[in-house]
């Protein structure tokens, strides 16, 4: 069963995933041909006609078909090798002697499957396909609420392999945990701290002061923007925000998805245009489930994280990263897309 193992010096948790046990020789790369065979669409379980691979679907948004048979536009199911699990109940246990700490590793881990196509990503879907990957998302996301045990979903996406992408098909997942991870309590701590001394969000603050200064925008609709945030950590970084308060994605309603496919999906192909449609890692953090108090701090976004540098061992020792790509010369590249804001063309 997997466990979740507190770091007593950083109050920081570990999942210890048994599910998906390694041995030291099952890290080694695998080999360049095992690698594109598992890429194939023949070899593929997200492939439609190969439901029966998969655990039984949880959600499908379908144009015909029973459940687990092809038909579907977007298909969420159990991961097969989780890295936690419903079936765990919550239980502390504090193994002698008591500076280790413990649970049981009771949690959700799902698979967005967002396209029946195997070769689509992010870059290539279009409007409504976009749209509803976002609306499965916001379903699972509203749907877990309801278990008592968890506290906070996080839900991403990694493209390529470099970004932890184990399947060429195009996915997001969703794991949902029993405790807030602490990056997660360090920006509802950060937040709150800004609320108490000025009473507006910070997050608000932050994107009317965005739109004003124009140098890092990179897309603005009627209720969101994107933009390279001043201290982006990596090149090309983007975050998404409504531009209206909301602390809670489970909130955003159907125009709103709509809204935020768009500039979700043009961002991402602007950024594939302009650096060679890099592997990236796709966050979104929101309200946690037990968030009781951060609701008028807190303000969900999307973080959009290219890999295009290494984390290496400055980065690993000090929590700092070194961005060679100053965030204004970000957004200027990233705008050179002309389906974004024709009126902020240079
Ligand atoms: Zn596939
Ligand atoms: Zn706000
Ligand atoms: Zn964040």
């Amino acid at each position: 069963m997997p466990e979740l193992r507190r770091d007593s010096i950083t109050n920081t948790w570990v999942i210890i995933a048994t599910e998906r046990s390694k041995r030291p020789s099952d890290f080694a790369p695998p080999k360049e041909a095992n690698g594109e065979a598992k890429d194939r669409p023949d070899n593929c379980p997200f492939c439609p006609g190969h439901e029966q691979q998969t655990p039984p679907e949880v959600l499908a948004y379908r144009e015909q078909g029973e459940r687990d048979t092809p038909g579907w536009l977007v298909r969420v199911i159990p991961n097969k090798f989780p890295a936690l699990s419903t079936e765990e109940d919550v239980e502390s246990h504090t193994p002698a002697p008591s500076l280790y700490t413990a649970q049981t590793g009771a949690g959700v881990h799902e698979v967005i499957v967002e396209s029946p196509e195997h070769h689509d990503s992010w870059a290539d879907y279009g409007l409504d396909q976009a749209t509803l990957a976002l609306q499965a998302w916001a379903e699972r996301y509203r749907d877990l609420r309801n278990d008592n045990r968890l506290a906070y979903a996080q839900i991403f996406v990694n493209h390529g392999s470099a970004a932890g992408a184990s399947r060429a098909h195009p996915h997001s997942q969703l794991i949902a945990t029993p405790m807030i991870p602490a990056k997660v309590m360090e920006e509802l701590d950060g937040a709150a701290g800004y609320y108490r001394e000025h009473k507006s969000c910070l997050y608000c603050t932050l994107a009317a002061a965005e739109i004003r200064e124009e140098s890092r925008l990179v897309s603005l609709s009627d209720d969101f923007l994107a933009f390279c945030p001043y201290a982006s950590r990596f090149p090309m970084e983007i975050w998404i925000l409504p531009r209206q308060h909301q602390a809670d994605f489970a909130e955003i309603t159907l125009s709103q998805i709509q809204e935020l496919a768009g500039i979700l999906r043009k961002v991402l192909r602007s950024l594939a245009f302009t650096a060679g449609d890099p592997p990236y890692n796709a966050v979104l953090h929101t309200l946690p489930y037990q968030g009781e108090g951060y609701e008028q701090s807190y303000h969900w976004h999307l973080e959009i994280l290219p890999r295009l540098t290494t984390m290496a061992g400055f980065e690993w020792g000090t929590g700092m990263f070194i961005n060679p790509t100053p965030p204004e010369e970000a957004s200027r590249y990233l705008r050179k897309n002309p389906e974004l804001n024709p009126n902020q063309q240079e």
